[in-house]
């Protein structure tokens, strides 16, 4: 992969990276459409990433659709698709973590401890191996922007961090591989996290701006859901994810499935 991306260098040639761990559905498609407009080389990472699962996770059985995968990129004209084995990514031996400190100790890191290492770990072992100039991530998972950014910077790593909307089914629901575990009951329920969103953008439109008064908005709704189990309602700012902001946030679980979903309270809701 190093050898390619110097070769497309060297040519005077633009990368970007789209990475994903696969089961690739229009959400990422989304990105790796971005990526073609803006780069003259695109590569797509797909690698169920170990390290970012936390014991007890989906790891054994999260959806992998290879041969789809690679038809869709195909068709979507990408110049590669980056595979690594996992024996690849950590061999024997591999003992350096990278670990972002602040922006990715609460929420989903909290929730989900050493996922965001895994994040950053793999995010910037991928940018090694690309040399990407420009990299592409989705708003879906606003925490992981808010960790890849800081880790981009703060390591001088010189890709710029791309984001991209989130992609939703006609309800609302955003698109994600977790979506397929959703058994029909399930999935009926899971449009909770979007309503849930666009209720607190319709009050902030409105002008309620006290955090308490937003979070109680976004914890009712999803309360409402009878198969809905609510992990974690906030709203906090999009950077730090610490100090007060205009970014919702909701993780829910319905029946074994976790879901997460957020919005910019700013910002119309879609829909
Ligand atoms: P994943 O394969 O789940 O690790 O996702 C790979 C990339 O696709 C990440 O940057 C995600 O934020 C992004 N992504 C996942 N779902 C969506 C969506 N519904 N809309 C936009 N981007 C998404």
């Amino acid at each position: 992969m190093r050898d390619i991306a110097r070769g497309w260098h060297a040519a005077g040639h633009s990368i970007g990276l789209v990475p994903t761990m696969g089961a690739l559905h229009a959400g990422h498609m989304s990105l790796v459409d971005q990526a073609c407009r803006e780069n003259d080389k695109v590569v797509v990472s797909v690698f169920v990433n170990p390290i970012q699962f936390t014991a007890g996770e989906d790891l054994g059985r999260y959806p992998r659709s290879p041969e789809r995968d690679l038809s869709l990129l195909r068709a979507a004209g990408v110049d590669a698709v980056y595979k690594p084995s996992v024996a690849d990514m950590y061999p024997t031996g591999a003992s350096t973590h990278v670990i972002v400190h602040g922006v990715a100790d609460a929420l989903e890191g909290a929730a989900r401890p050493g996922h965001f290492e895994g994040v950053a770990t793999v995010v910037a072992k991928l940018f090694a191996a690309t040399s990407a100039d420009r990299a592409y991530f989705g708003q879906k998972d606003a925490q992981q922007v808010a960790v890849v950014k800081r880790l981009a910077s703060d390591l001088d790593l010189g890709v710029e961090i791309r984001v991209c909307p989130t992609v939703r089914e006609a309800d609302g629901l955003a698109l994600s591989s977790r979506n397929a575990y959703l058994n029909p009951a399930e999935r009926q329920a899971a449009v909770c996290l979007s309503r849930a969103l666009g209720l607190a953008a319709e009050a902030y439109g409105r002008g309620e701006r006290d955090p308490a008064r937003l979070r109680a908005i976004l914890r009712e709704v999803i309360d409402a859901e009878p198969l809905a189990k609510l992990d974690y309602a906030e709203v906090v700012d999009a950077a730090t994810f610490f100090t007060p902001g205009s970014l919702a946030l909701v993780a829910v679980r319905i029946g074994a499935t976790r879901l997460i979903d957020n919005h910019d309270l700013k910002l119309p809701y879609p829909g």
